[in-house]
Order: C-alpha cells, then structure tokens, then sequence
C-alpha cells in the first residue's frame, strides 16, 4: 500500500507535468505543481481577444489512442472538443511558386504536378531496395535511399518542418517517422509494408481536434482537479538530494522557498537540467538541441484573400527558398477563430532551417511573411490583426544518436533514486504523445511508492 504521507513535486506545469500530476492526484497520492509561469499549459497557449482566437502553440490534436479518448471523457471535454472540418484532409504543398495540392489518391498521384514522371517511376523500384543494417539514420538518407530526391523535397521535408520545425538531414527517422522505420525493418519495403498493414476493424477513433476555447482548455480543464496543489509563478532553481529526501529550491513571489518532497518528477526542458541538479551525470542533456519558433497569426478580411484556403494549410518545402515555412488557415480548420467575414492564418518562421530569423522584430516577421504569402495567397494589402509569439527553445529535436540521450534519461534514473525525468523529449513532441508519456511515468513513480 502506498503510504499517504509520501509526496511527489512535480517540476512543471506543461501537459507532460499535468498528465502525470492528473494520474497520481486520482490514486491519492500527495503532489506538489512548481510551475514558472502565472497560468498552466506550458506550450499549450491560446491568446482570444476581439474575436480572434490564436493557438501560440499547438493547433491541432490528433487523438488517436484510447487512454486520451478516456481523459477527455473523465474531464467531461467531448462535448467541448471540436474536430478539424472536413477540408482538412486537404493540404497544399508550394511547388515552384504555386500552392499545389498534395495527392491524397493513386489517381491524384498519377496526375500531381508536384512529383515529376521520373520520381514517380523511380518509386517502382523501392520494393527492391535491400533493407538498411544500420541502428539509425537520419530522415533525409532514408527516405532519398528508398524513394528518391523529389519525395524528400516535396513530400517529406516540408512536413518535418511542420511537425518538428526541424531538419530532415539531422533528425532520426527511427525516432521521428517511427511506422515508416518499422516498415522497412518487419517488411524491407515501405510498399510492401503499407500492404500488409494491420487494418484493426476495433482500432480507437482518430480524430484532429482543438477545443471551443482553444487548446489551452485541455491543460486548465486537467489542473481544475488538482488546483490547490499547484504553485505558479514558482521558478525552481536547484534539486538536491539530502539524505532520502529530495529538496526543491527556488523563488516565489520574488523571496526564497524552499520544500521537501520523497519523489521529484521533473518535466522541465532537457536542457535545463544539467544547471538545476548540478551533477555531470546530466551533462549529456544538453546536447538535445531545440529548434526556435516563432509564430505569426495575422487576420484578414475576405476580400483581401484571394485564395479559397479550402485546407489544412499551406507548407513550404526548403527547395522553394522562401523563408516562411508554412502557414495553417486557422479559420478554415475550426469555427470561431476569426470574427464574420474574416480569416485567421497562422505561420511558423525559423526552425532549424532559418533558426536566426525565429528572433527578428516583430515587425520583420510581419514584412517577411506579409510579402510571401501575400503572393502565394493571392492576398492584398495589410493584415487588420496580427499577434506574435516566439519560442526560443521549445521543440526538441530527436537528432540520429538520440538512443544515447535516452539511454543517459534511463541511467540518471537508475542512479538517482526517487527521480522521474519526463517532457516531450522523451516520449514523442506531440500533445497526445506527452499526455501517454506522462500517465506512464504516474505508472512507474506509484510502483516506486509501493514498494518503499
Ligand atoms: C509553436 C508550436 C506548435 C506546436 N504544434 C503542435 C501541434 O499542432 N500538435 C501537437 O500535438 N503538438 C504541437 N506542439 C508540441 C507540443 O505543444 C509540446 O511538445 C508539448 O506541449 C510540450 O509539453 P511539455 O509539458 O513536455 O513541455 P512544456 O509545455 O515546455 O512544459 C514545461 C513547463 O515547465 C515550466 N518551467 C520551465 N522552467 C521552469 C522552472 N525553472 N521552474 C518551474 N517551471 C519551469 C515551463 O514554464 C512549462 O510550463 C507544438 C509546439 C509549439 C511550440
């Protein structure tokens, strides 16, 4: 039995740290939320005023596993969540100045200007393309070795930009397109492999959803559960081990305080950590690196858009030499996001293609992206809303050689009893992705407290 007295500090209060704060609260068990900020969520921001409703952070949620379909039902969310309207299925990809559908069909394919006669042909061979024996590979060799240049560049690097804000010649493919990994190490194809695909009848409902109020509904709607045990506007400093308790140091409402806890979890960025525990054995962490971001929503009104924006939005692959890397028609995607007559777009500049230019004036941002999709949207004259936001470290980048900070997280733990290390560096960047990661960390630190 798990002895009530025992207490979990909980380092951070993004969806990781609520997650599992969400789980341990349920069974029980007494946590403590430290949290920098004045308001939960981490990431998860969304900015309302005037009618428009900006996402700072993620957009969209792909629900896909039956462990978040629960959390939503448990928080009474299903009603409140609203799911990606139909044209988002359709997605644009710029190919030699023009916004250009990405083929969703064999018979789109076979037609799709986006992809010239001899990418196409060369896919026929991939089935013959020997397996690769190395332990990892970055997603660039993988797919140029199995598909070809073109569907790099067309098909697969705009995404890793819109997904990780990252570069395909450094990132993993083991760790960041995992089935397709898995596709050439079980059937040595990616053809062959998608023909063999386990199409589960009983597989949970995958669905892309936001919220009525915007993303940062879900971490608010988690924390209501358990307010009373948060601490915001609490910047942690250290973590040192005295005895067989660990001691959380750092400052709230500007003086010094100080608690004591039996477990810390920490969900902070990885890159912290070799400052805050003070110990070499951290120091490995900071070779994950993360990508800068910033974020553009600008507004306009419907006579100024010439384009349709009938889709999920619009990426732009490196090859186009643009700077912007792609844009989401927000209000396309769900209702509310834009007052009548209007449409919100929301684009995303830097990354580790241009990390530099993620941390310009808000107005050089504006200049960069206004004149860029101006022409590719076919749109005139100056936004009548705009909003900015910039991240200057928060997407990790799951680089090839990823095993080795991973296996470093496992031996820390090994070490440093009564410490869990969490946060989407760990089990996969996406909301959903660190809302499992963080009920299986629960999982772990309450057989830890059973067994002391
Ligand atoms: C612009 C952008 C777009 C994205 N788009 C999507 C998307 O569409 N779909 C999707 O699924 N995912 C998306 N993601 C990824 C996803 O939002 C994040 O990976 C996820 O929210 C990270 O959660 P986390 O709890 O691990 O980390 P964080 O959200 O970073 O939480 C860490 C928390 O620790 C706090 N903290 C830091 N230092 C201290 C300290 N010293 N003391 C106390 N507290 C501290 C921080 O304030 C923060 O609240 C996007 C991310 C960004 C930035």
């Amino acid at each position: 039995m798990t002895n009530k007295k025992q207490s979990v500090g909980i380092l951070g209060a993004g969806i990781s740290g609520l997650s599992a704060a969400y789980k341990l609260s349920q069974n029980n068990i007494n946590i403590t939320v430290y949290e920098k900020d004045n308001q939960v969520g981490g990431a998860i921001k969304t900015n309302s005023k005037n009618g428009w409703l900006v996402e700072e952070g993620p957009n969209t949620l792909m629900v896909k596993s039956e462990a978040v379909w629960d959390l939503l039902r448990d928080l009474n969310l299903i009603t409140s969540s609203i799911e990606a309207s139909k044209t988002a299925k359709k997605r644009f990809i710029v190919k030699n100045g023009q916004p250009t559908p990405l083929p969703m069909s064999l018979g789109s394919f076979l037609t799709t200007n986006l992809f010239s006669v001899k990418a196409k042909f060369r896919l026929l061979k991939e089935p013959f393309i020997s397996k690769s024996n190395k332990e990892d590979e970055s997603i660039a060799d993988f797919i140029t070795r199995r598909l070809g240049s073109e569907p790099l560049d067309y098909g697969v690097n705009p995404f890793v930009s819109g997904i990780y804000a990252g570069d395909p010649k450094t990132l993993s493919v083991k760790h960041t397109f995992e089935p397709l990994w898995k596709m050439e190490q079980q059937h040595g194809s990616l053809l062959k492999g998608l023909f063999k695909r386990d199409r589960k009848n009983d597989s949970p409902k995958r669905a892309l959803l936001s919220f009525k109020n915007g993303n940062q509904q879900l971490p608010q709607t988690i924390a209501d559960n358990f307010r009373k045990s948060i601490q915001t506007e609490t910047n942690i400093q250290s973590v040192v081990k005295n005895d067989n308790k660990w001691i959380v140091n750092g400052q709230q409402n500007n003086s010094a305080f100080s608690e004591e806890h039996d477990v810390i979890l920490s969900t902070l960025p990885a890159h912290l950590l070799p400052t805050i525990f003070e110990d070499s054995i951290f120091k490995p962490l900071n070779s994950l690196s993360y990508a800068p971001l910033s974020v553009v929503a600008l507004g306009f009104s419907d006579e100024q858009i010439g384009h349709p924006l009938d889709g999920f939005g619009m990426l732009i692959p490196e090859a186009e030499n643009r700077k912007t890397l792609g844009v989401l028609f927000s209000s396309s995607l769900f209702p509310d996001r834009a007052p009548e007559s209007h449409h919100l777009l929301t684009c995303f500049v830097g990354g580790a293609r241009n990390p530099d230019l993620a941390g310009i004036s808000k107005k050089g941002l504006q200049d960069i992206v206004l004149s860029e999709i101006s022409e590719l949207l076919n749109i005139t004259g100056k936004p009548v809303f705009s909003h900015f936001r910039f991240w200057p470290k928060t997407i990790p980048q799951y680089e090839v050689g990823y095993d080795h900070i991973l296996n470093q997280i496992t031996e820390i733990e090994n070490l440093k009893t009564g410490l869990f290390i969490d946060g989407n560096f760990r089990g996969g960047v996406s909301v959903p992705d660190c809302i499992l990661s963080g009920f299986e960390t629960a999982e772990k630190i309450q057989t830890f407290l059973n067994g002391q």
